[in-house]
């Protein structure tokens, strides 16, 4: 997943989490795909995989666009360990029928309702190794965000997508909801014939008039990963094995933008081996995507808001590629351990970008990550959880979402960018390498995780290296390379002669030297921007840059921040504009923070979220309620 999301203080859920899990502690790692089959407790999840296993899905369901319903039968094959039962998560599905697999029904009971769901447990005779749920899903399916046309690009037809990570497949899935449990999977979808369902697994390119998809999925994943998606799709290749499906009227444009997917897989298996995932493609979601991409398996959900018009904002791609190796084929097993994810991924994708497009751009994108970072510890130094600044996370009792912040993904590349100046590329390439090989298809813990490194490198090559105070300490390390960039440096220079003598004298805006700045160098001309802008100046800005015309998210989001900060009014309506149709959760905070800093910022900020919250993901919508303790619309 991409998403850089700022801390904010969570209110309430805390206590329901507790109780419900604590009482049961489970413990499960490197489930039985020949993995050992001993366990790590996964505060998050009900299932016992110490007892009885998932190895196999096999989905059958019907995608009931009209009345936003899931309905259909989900049968396991399990691989049993001791015990009588199975248990799986669910939440808010309604469980009709379970059967054995002699057809005969069994015995089943759904426990307490919970924050983290409801546990189904289901009774097994012995020999019993197969379980059949029929379900539907309801109201609360926190995964699934239904789109009326009117919220869709076309406006035509209806659109559906699911959003798993962290712990949200169990709202459209009884399944065992654990990053430590991988299984393969292979699902039958029928929907509305008008529209095409694609899922992470071998996908159609084209639609069929029966509106009758088959999925496999051969490799075993864990469950946020099963993903689907279902519209008005439309698919066109960019390579061999690389494609683009996306509305009608965008898949022209978006398969332009990311003409260099087919480069970025040969980039990234240069580096750490072979993709074992067949083919990569991407779908471009509606704008009410909360992320910038999640990395399903095979097909990578994206923002739209990452067609710039200029393909500068396609690292974002080289990071859900990069998955496919980080995350997707080594695992973390609890999202106590999400760092394993991200902070490898975030590495991964520099490298393939420097690849790509050379030194400055990476060094432009590590100081952006870097001023994020700092941004965040301190936002969670001051908040209730100061711990949270720790890679390995202690996340029992909360909702896993808690634990994505920028401190595993940007803290996490710090340190791995710390590892590869103490050994050198050449070791640490090989290290990766040997990594990505030995633990594939597996989920592991940050302590696997450091046994391995000590092992694999830090031993042999004699490195003293703090690590134990990287992973578990809170902050940021005095070892920590602090990243410049030559390109910054030159946006500097042309920020003092704009700001020297502000407001009344400076460098007007049109004879700055500009010439050449690509988003990233405008995005840190804007953030750093002096404070106090006069109406005037802002004005200034915007004739000779066009910052509020722009159509490039990032610059665009950069700047409304700014106006907010300056109480710019002429930019209100196209704050408005954005705040409704873009529901990516990384630029809705920065957005409404600014604007709840100021009473008068609150009240525009509930008046502009009383329209545009029914466009937003569950997602989102959590992060926004609590950021503005949402009340729900004034009457
Ligand atoms: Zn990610």
């Amino acid at each position: 997943m991409n998403h850089i999301l700022r801390f904010i203080p969570i209110l309430c859920t805390c206590v329901a989490f507790a109780a419900c899990v604590q009482a049961d502690p489970v413990r499960h790692m490197a489930d039985g795909h020949g993995g050992a089959s001993h366990y790590t407790m996964d505060p998050h999840s009900f299932a016992r995989p110490d007892e009885a296993v998932a190895t196999h899905l096999n989905l059958d369901i019907h995608v009931d666009m009209g009345r936003q319903r899931i309905h259909g039968t989900a049968t396991y094959d399990l691989k049993r360990q001791s015990g009588d039962s199975v248990v799986f998560d669910t939440y808010g599905l309604s469980i009709e029928k379970v059967t054995l697999g002699d057809g005969s029904e069994a015995k089943h009971a759904l426990g307490d309702s919970s924050s983290m769901g409801r546990a189904l447990k289901v009774a097994l005779p012995p020999g019993a190794n197969k379980v059949a749920i029929t379900y539907s899903t309801g109201p609360e399916a926190k995964a699934l965000q239904w789109l009326s046309p009117g919220q869709t690009k076309d406006k035509q037809h209806p659109f559906l997508f699911t959003q798993g990570e962290a712990a949200l497949t169990r709202s459209w899935i009884p399944i065992q909801d654990s990053p430590g449990i991988r299984i393969t999977y292979d699902a039958h979808v029928t929907v509305p014939q008008e529209l095409m369902a694609v899922m992470s697994a071998t996908n159609p390119q084209e639609r069929n008039s029966e509106g009758s998809y088959r999925f496999r999925m051969d490799k075993p994943i864990p469950s946020y990963l099963i993903a689907l998606a279902v519209g008005d799709i439309h698919f066109k290749a960019t390579g061999n094995r690389t494609g683009v499906y996306a509305e009608r009227s965008m898949v022209d444009t978006a398969a332009w933008e990311l003409a260099d997917m087919e480069k970025m897989v040969e980039a990234a298996e240069a580096l750490y081996g072979p993709y074992r995932w067949g083919r990569y493609d991407v779908i471009i979601l509606p704008p009410s995507f909360p992320f910038g991409g999640m990395e399903n398996p095979c097909l990578t959900f994206a923002t739209p808001t990452i067609i710039a018009g200029d393909r500068t904002l396609t690292s974002l791609i080289a990071h859900e590629l990069a998955h496919s190796w980080s995350g997707n084929l080594v695992t973390n097993a609890t999202w106590n351990d999400f760092w394993l994810n991200e902070g490898f991924t975030v590495y991964f994708e520099h490298r393939i970008t420097e690849a790509l497009y050379g030194k400055d751009y990476n060094d432009m994108t590590t100081v952006l990550g870097y001023q994020d970072l700092l941004k965040t510890i301190a936002e969670i130094d001051s908040g209730k959880h100061p711990e949270d600044s720790a890679l390995h996370l202690d996340l029992a009792g909360r909702d896993p979402d808690d634990g994505m912040t920028d401190v595993a993904y940007e803290k996490g590349y710090a340190l791995l960018r710390l590892i590869e100046s103490k050994v050198g590329r050449p070791d640490f390439d090989a290290f990766l390498r040997g990594y990505f090989d030995h633990f594939a298809f597996q989920s592991i813990t940050t302590d696997t995780f450091k046994a391995y490194i000590r092992k694999e490198l830090l031993g042999p090559k004699q490195v003293d290296l703090n690590l134990d105070e990287w992973i578990d300490k809170p902050g940021l390390p005095a070892n920590v390379l602090v990243p410049t960039s030559e390109k910054f440096a030159e946006v500097d220079k042309e920020l003092s002669r704009w700001s020297t003598g502000a407001p009344a004298k400076g460098t007007p805006a049109k004879l700055l030297n500009t010439q050449g700045w690509n988003t990233f160098q405008w995005m840190h001309f804007l953030r750093h921007l002096p404070p106090g802008e006069t109406p005037a100046r802002m004005d200034e800005l915007d004739a000779a840059f066009h910052f509020s015309a722009s159509g490039n998210s990032e610059i665009l989001a950069a700047w409304l921040e700014q106006c907010v900060k300056n109480n710019y009014q002429k930019a209100f309506p196209k704050l408005d504009e954005f705040l409704t149709t873009v529901g990516r959760r990384k630029f809705l905070i920065p957005l409404y923070q600014a604007l709840i800093a100021t009473k008068e910022g609150r009240e525009r900020a509930l008046e502009i979220y009383a329209h545009a919250r029914p466009n937003y993901h569950s997602v989102s919508v959590r992060t926004i309620d609590d950021l503005l303790q949402w009340k729900g619309p004034r009457s």
